[in-house]
């Protein structure tokens, strides 16, 4: 890797951009209680897609570690609706664990392209790679009588297991292609992994979230002001 020109405008940038490579990953992974809602902080279908790897403690929690979780996950993301209804297909066919499969393999691709999507060179590999999955997809045009009024819509298909990653690689292509890099921010606690569009007015959103990570951070730089002010005792 070659080491990138550094000036102030690199400087800023990159105080936003915390490497994540820096960070040990946590040590394991384990299925996702039941009881434990998925993060829904992303502020875009696709960082919520990254985020159902989350670690709110010591390990990371997969909330897609199962069949049945990801549909349940899926039920709630009304801009996959389609790719749940594929999943259920996949289920009828006795296909849902290879499903799950793919839609995994397509996370760990989306995951770790993410810390990299401001780069030229990462992201048109990532866009290759997309277009891997996309591929994967068959749909069809439908006129549909909706109060009233007829309604033309897209009508995905299913083909086989990968559809439902591939239904899924259009909302990752979707965000590629409609935001601005500069606008997907990891969380900036280094323990965190969790990612999120930054709608703020200002763009300086810094957290998952205040009540999580905001106020982690600042408790821990009260007490290394205290340390500091105790002479380091
Ligand atoms: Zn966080």
């Amino acid at each position: 890797m070659t080491a990138k020109p550094v000036n102030m405008v690199f400087i800023g940038y990159y105080s936003l951009m915390p490497d994540p490579n820096d960070v040990p990953p946590p040590p394991e992974t384990q299925p996702a209680p039941a009881a434990l809602a998925p993060m829904r902080i992303g502020e875009h279908p696709a960082l919520d897609f990254a985020n159902t790897l989350a670690a709110p403690a010591e390990v990371l929690l997969d909330f897609l570690a199962t069949p049945a979780a990801l549909l349940d996950w899926l039920a709630g993301t009304p801009e996959l609706a389609d790719a749940h209804a594929l999943a259920q297909q996949a289920g009828a066919r006795g296909e849902l664990d290879a499903a799950l499969a793919a839609v995994q393999a397509l996370r760990a691709a989306w995951r770790s392209a993410l810390p990299r999507l401001a780069d030229a060179g990462a992201r048109a590999a990532l866009q290759e790679t997309l277009n891997l999955w996309l591929a994967a997809g068959r749909g069809h045009w439908q006129l549909v009588a909706q109060d009233g009024a007829l309604r033309l819509l897209h009508v995905t298909d299913y083909t086989g297991p990968d559809s439902v990653a591939a239904a899924i690689a259009a909302v990752l292509a979707g965000l590629l292609a409609e935001v601005p890099a500069t606008e997907v921010r990891k969380c900036e606690n280094p323990a965190c992994v969790l990612w999120f569009r930054d709608t703020s007015k200002r763009g300086n959103r810094r957290w998952c979230s205040m009540a999580a990570c905001g106020n982690r951070a600042k408790a821990a730089a009260h007490r290394r002001r205290l340390r500091a002010g105790d002479g380091g005792g």
